[in-house]
């Protein structure tokens, strides 16, 4: 199954995941970053399994990330 990985910890908080997708994303009001929404924290980075339909769509949303820290696997 593809996944979405999310490298959190180095976040600008943006908030393009969130505009393009927001039924997938939350804005952090703690820390102002972006959280990818029931991802699971893997080592230092959030892991989210997704279907291959979920998993185009993030392809667009890899490119937008200014600093490139969302990746489809
Ligand atoms: S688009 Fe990238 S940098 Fe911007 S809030 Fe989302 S994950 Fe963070």
């Amino acid at each position: 199954m593809a996944k979405i990985i999310h490298y959190r910890s180095k976040c600008i908080g943006c908030g393009v995941c969130f505009e393009m997708y927001p039924d997938q994303w939350r804005m952090s009001k703690k820390d102002g970053k972006a959280t990818l929404v029931n991802a699971i924290l893997k080592k230092d980075v959030f892991v989210l399994p997704v279907t291959n339909y979920i998993q185009q769509l993030t392809q667009e949303l890899t490119r937008a990330c200014p600093v490139k820290i969302i990746k489809v696997l």
